[in-house]
């Protein structure tokens, strides 16, 4: 039975580059060896760098005076660098969920983590109106989360701020057009929408990344990659061939538009089968912050959320299991999630309703 991946993270990647690094895996471009045995600093692994490099430039349309480099650790560990390097005194943070609140916790070691705005208070069911902002004169940076992974917020459109704005996109990067110059910087952990766990996605603004205090250690330090090409070390070279892959077959589906269109139609189809269910199943998300990523919904009890996650598992439909903190249903609809996937799931929502 073909299986449909809905799990949140790691996720499902396009079946056509599974396959494509299944046919290379024990030898890549007829060099008689996989891409991760060769060495990081010969011309086989350097050509998959320049290309991955290249293929994220024009697909996402980063500007030259943007960086692009991966570190290890993934999206966790910027919640650190990233105060590490970039706070001088205090910065703004906004409070949409779990993975806010962990970057807010490790920044505080760093200095000030003035909270601009929080919907904690209504359990992080909507992404607070910008008007509600309060912003502070001095601080370093502004640090959101574009996609609640966990609560199936989304923000639609992104908020002008005098500080540079930092946005966490781990469940969202290169899942719609985003204008990269808006930001100061964009990182996502790579496991959801771009390859395999264990590094980041970083694209930072050249600027920022003079920031850096003379006492934060080498492999801590963003410049330590600008500067080397993401080579100071051995970086994640499976990882990063893995990404050239996806971003390949982003190219080749016709970019963000293409996408971004797919990822509106695919959540659609979900959303429009809640609202038609007569309350049957709901999603605590408010219309305009809900998630073209994460479909999180409830169904009247939990014993029929358990049995709906028990009937689509023996349908081939797996990871439906919402956050173990917040419990009921969470469909992961990221770009490698065909649509077919969705209209499946789709099917036995009304089904289930009819006979349940
Ligand atoms: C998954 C996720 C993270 C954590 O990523 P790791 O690579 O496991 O550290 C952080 N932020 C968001 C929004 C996520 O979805």
């Amino acid at each position: 039975m073909k299986v449909f991946n809905f799990n949140a993270g790691p996720a499902m990647l396009p079946a056509s580059v599974m396959e494509r690094a299944q046919k290379e895996f024990c030898n890549y471009n007829n060099t008689g060896c996989g891409i991760f045995e060769h060495s990081h600093r010969g011309a086989a692994f350097q050509a998959v760098l320049d290309k991955t490099n290249q293929n994220i430039r024009d697909v996402y349309g980063v500007p030259e005076n943007y960086d692009i480099v991966y570190i290890q650790g993934g999206a966790s560990m910027q919640f650190a660098m990233i105060p590490m390097n970039l706070m001088q005194g205090a910065a703004d943070f906004v409070d949409t969920g779990t993975w806010s609140s962990k970057a807010m916790k490790e920044a505080k070691a760093f200095g000030e983590v003035r909270l601009a705005a929080s919907s904690k208070e209504t359990k992080y069911d909507h992404i607070p109106d910008f008007s509600e902002w309060k912003l502070s004169d001095d601080a370093s940076y502004v640090h959101i989360t574009s996609n609640n992974t966990i609560y199936g917020t989304q923000y639609r459109t992104f908020p002008k701020t005098k500080a540079p704005l930092i946005a966490d996109m781990s469940s969202d990067i290169m899942s719609r057009r985003v204008n990269v110059a808006d930001f100061g910087m964009i990182y996502a952990g790579a496991q959801k929408n771009l390859g395999p766990s264990g590094l980041a996605l970083v694209i930072i603004r050249k600027d920022l990344v003079e920031r850096t205090p003379a006492n934060v250690p080498t492999m801590l330090r963003y410049s330590t990659y600008t500067e080397n090409d993401s080579l100071y070390n051995t970086p994640p070279t499976f990882g990063i061939y893995m990404i050239g892959l996806v971003t390949d077959w982003l190219k080749e589906i016709g970019g963000m538009e293409a996408i971004e269109k797919m990822n509106e139609e695919k959540a659609a189809l979900l959303y429009n089968a809640i609202d038609a269910s007569n309350g049957y199943f709901s999603t605590p998300v408010k219309k305009d912050s809900r998630s073209l990523m994460n479909v999180v919904f409830r169904l009247p009890t939990e014993e029929l959320e358990a049995k709906f996650i028990k009937m689509a598992t023996e349908n081939g439909m797996i990871g439906l299991k919402g956050h173990r903190s917040v419990g009921g249903v969470r469909a992961s609809i990221y770009n490698a999630m065909p649509r077919e996937g969705v209209e499946k799931l789709v099917d036995l929502m009304e089904n289930f309703r009819k006979n349940n």
